[in-house]
């Protein structure tokens, strides 16, 4: 899945933390495709060949460092799990749409539902057809989807807030002429 996708659980999640900022679990959603394009960029991955950033054992290595982390700056239990939940949300994504995800860093076996593949789509061959046009209107569907939750969830926290005695205002004001 291209970060499009993953973004979307990156959005959706912060409904449940109001603690981490929303960037936070954006790049927490994406960074094993940060990672990967890290190391491609240096000439140690390539497609196909990503245990680094996408191999099941360092999906988990990853996910319990970013939950780490999170708890070390925030003090916060919730937010590091839900960190560690949205960077391993990636790999299962992944799982989903790839059939080539090394377990380890051994070449078999690879693991993977590959729904693209079962579509027709191929990333190293990238045309304009209904493959590619399906795969990514389901990304982005599933971003839009993220999206909403989002702001739905931000609409109800801010009447939350509004909605019991606006006291302060009253206080402030004083008294009405
Ligand atoms: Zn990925």
């Amino acid at each position: 899945m291209s970060p499009t996708g993953h973004l979307a659980i990156g959005f959706a999640v912060k409904k449940w933390d109001a603690k981490v900022p929303l960037v936070w679990y954006l790049a927490g959603a994406t960074v094993i495709d940060l990672i990967y394009m890290g190391l491609s960029f240096l000439g140690l991955e390539g497609f196909g060949n990503n245990p680094w950033s996408h191999s099941l054992l360092m999906a988990f290595v990853w996910s319990a460092l970013a939950t780490t982390i999170v708890w070390l700056v925030t003090k916060h239990v919730k937010s590091a799990w839900l960190m560690g939940f949205v960077v391993f949300s990636h790999w299962i994504l992944d799982f989903i749409v790839w059939d080539n995800l090394p377990l380890a860093f051994a070449k078999n076996p690879v693991l993977g539902l590959g729904f693209y593949n079962f579509i027709g789509f191929d990333l190293n061959a990238l045309t304009l057809n209904f493959a590619s046009i399906l795969a990514t209107g389901l990304e982005l569907t599933l971003l839009v989807v993220g999206i909403v939750v989002y702001f739905s969830a931000r609409k109800q926290a801010h009447s939350n807030q509004n909605s019991p005695v606006s006291g302060s205002y009253h206080t402030s004001k004083g008294t009405q002429s």
